[in-house]
C-alpha cells in the first residue's frame, strides 16, 4: 500500500504482474502464490474498488453453458470452504435463486438447462410450477409466469470479504499487491511481453495477466492487443427498511432481468437496461429508476409501499458471447487474460483464479476451459451464455 500518498516502491523484476486488484486479480494472486509463485498485484485505486466494490454479490450455479456451471460449482464449493481456507469470512448466505420465466420459449430453455446442470451435476436445482415459485415467494404476480428454477445452493456472498480475503492471503504467501499505482505502460521484446511502468517505475516480467475488469481493453492497447471487453453500465437501488410477506431468495424475473433479494434490513432491487450504450459512466441515472419501479411493482406489488433510500450503477465487462476470457493473447506471448466475466465475474472469481493459476504453474486444470480461450472471437467456437443478468 502506498505510504503518506507517495507512489508505493516497486521490484524491479517480478515473476508475474497482475494488473488490477478487484476481486479476479486477488484470487489469482492467492492462487498463484499458493502454488509457490510470487505475483506482483498492481491495482490504481484501492482493491476491490471497481466492479467488484459495485456488485450485487451474487453467487449462482444455474448457467446456460455447461462450462459456466462448472466454474459456479466449484466456485461455490471453494466459498464454502473459504474461511477454513482463507482465515477470512466470505459472507456467504445460501438462500437460493429464484428464476422466473413468462414466455413458454423461457420455460422451454429453463427445462433444457435444468436437465443439463443436473447432467453435469448440479444435484440440487429443480424445475418449478408456477405455484411452486409462489410458495417460496408468495408475494409475487404469478398469472403470466410460465414457469421457474431453484437451486438452493446459490445465494449471497460478500465482494468485499472475498477480495479482501484472498489480498490478505496472498500477502501471507509472499505476493506483493500495491494499491494507488496505475499501469501506464507494458513493454514488449521479440513480440512477447518484457517488463510493466507503473508509476515512472519499470518492472521487467515475462508473465501479465490482465484482470483490469471493465478497463480490460485499454490495459490490451497498451500491449497491442485487442481486447474484446465493453464497459456497460449497471444500477443497483436499495429500499428503506422493508419485508415482503415471506423473506425471498434472489429472485429473477428473467424477462425483464429485474432482480431483488434481502440486503440488511431491506430489498436490493437491480435490472439491467437494454437501450444503455456503452461507456464508462458510472453515474446514477435517476430517471432509470422510474423504469425499474414499474417492473418491480407489476411482478412484487407490495413494493409499491417501499421506499428507495439510495442508488449507485457500476460497469458490467461484457464480451461478445457473454463468457469470460481467460488465457494467453494470441500472438504475444506472456500476455494473458483474465477478464470479460460479463456481470458474472464476483461469482466465477474462486474458480477463476484458480483455474488460471493452475495453467500458470503448469499443471492440468480440473476440466476443460477452452470455451474461455481469447482465440475464440472471429472462430464458430462460440458458445454464448444466455443466463445473463
Ligand atoms: C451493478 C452490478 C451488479 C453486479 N452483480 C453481480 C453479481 O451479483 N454477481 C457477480 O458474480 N457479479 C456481479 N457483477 C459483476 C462483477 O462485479 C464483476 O464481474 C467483477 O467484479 C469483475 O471483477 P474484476 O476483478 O475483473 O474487475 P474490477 O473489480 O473492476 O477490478 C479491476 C481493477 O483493475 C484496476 N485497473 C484498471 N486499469 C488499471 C491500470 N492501468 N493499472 C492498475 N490497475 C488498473 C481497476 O482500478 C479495478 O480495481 C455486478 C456488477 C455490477 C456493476
Amino acid at each position: 500500500m502506498s505510504a503518506g500518498g507517495s507512489s508505493p516502491h516497486l521490484p524491479r523484476t517480478a515473476e508475474c504482474v497482475i494488473v488490477g486488484g478487484g476481486v479476479i486479480g486477488c484470487s489469482l494472486a492467492y492462487h498463484l502464490a499458493r502454488g509457490g509463485m510470487k505475483p506482483l498485484v498492481v491495482e490504481r485505486a484501492t482493491l476491490g474498488s471497481g466492479s467488484t466494490g459495485r456488485g450485487a454479490g451474487g453467487v449462482r450455479q444455474q448457467f446456460s453453458t455447461e462450462v459456466n456451471v462448472r466454474v459456479g460449482m466449484m466456485s461455490r464449493h471453494m466459498l464454502e470452504r473459504f474461511s477454513e481456507e482463507i482465515g477470512a469470512t466470505a459472507d456467504l448466505r445460501q438462500m437460493g435463486y429464484l428464476f422466473l420465466a413468462t414466455t413458454e420459449e423461457e420455460a422451454e430453455q429453463f427445462r433444457r438447462n435444468v436437465d443439463m446442470q443436473r447432467r453435469v451435476g448440479l444435484d440440487d436445482v429443480r424445475y418449478l410450477s408456477v405455484d411452486d415459485a409462489l410458495q417460496l415467494v408468495p408475494d409475487l404476480r404469478g398469472d403470466d409466469l410460465s414457469g421457474a428454477t431453484f437451486c438452493p445452493s446459490d445465494g449471497l456472498a460478500g465482494p468485499n470479504e472475498v477480495t479482501l480475503g484472498y489480498a490478505a492471503a496472498a500477502r501471507r504467501l509472499g505476493a506483493q499487491v500495491v494499491e494507488s499505482c496505475t499501469v501506464t505502460a507494458i513493454e514488449r521484446d521479440g513480440g512477447r511481453v518484457a517488463a510493466v511502468v507503473a508509476d515512472g517505475q519499470r518492472v521487467a516480467t515475462r508473465l501479465l495477466v490482465n484482470c483490469a475488469g471493465p478497463y480490460a481493453g485499454q490495459v490490451g492497447a497498451l500491449a497491442g492487443v485487442d481486447v474484446p471487453v465493453r464497459p456497460f453500465r449497471r444500477h443497483l437501488f436499495l429500499t428503506e427498511r422493508f419485508q415482503l410477506s415471506k423473506s425471498p431468495p434472489m429472485t429473477v424475473d428473467f424477462h425483464t432481468s429485474f432482480y431483488i433479494h434481502p440486503e440488511g434490513d431491506g430489498l436490493l432491487l437491480g435490472m439491467s437496461d437494454p437501450a444503455e450504450p456503452s461507456s464508462f459512466d458510472t453515474d446514477v441515472a435517476w430517471g432509470f429508476l422510474e423504469h425499474l419501479v414499474e417492473h418491480a411493482t407489476w411482478r412484487l406489488p407490495p413494493l409499491a409501499h417501499a421506499a428507495i433510500k439510495t442508488g449507485w450503477a457500476g460497469l458490467y465487462e461484457v464480451t461478445p458471447d457473454n463468457q469470460a476470457i481467460i488465457g494467453e493473447a494470441p500472438g504475444v506471448p506472456g500476455f494473458w487474460l483474465c477478464c470479460g466475466f460479463s456481470g458474472h465475474g464476483f461469482m466465477q472469481a474462486p474458480a477463476a483464479g484458480h483455474l488460471l493459476a493452475e495453467v500458470l504453474l503448469g499443471h492440468e486444470p480440473e476440466f476443460d476451459i477452452r470455451a474461455f480461450a481469447p482465440d475464440r472471437f472471429g472462430t464458430e467456437r462460440l458458445t454464448p451464455e444466455v443466463a445473463v443478468i
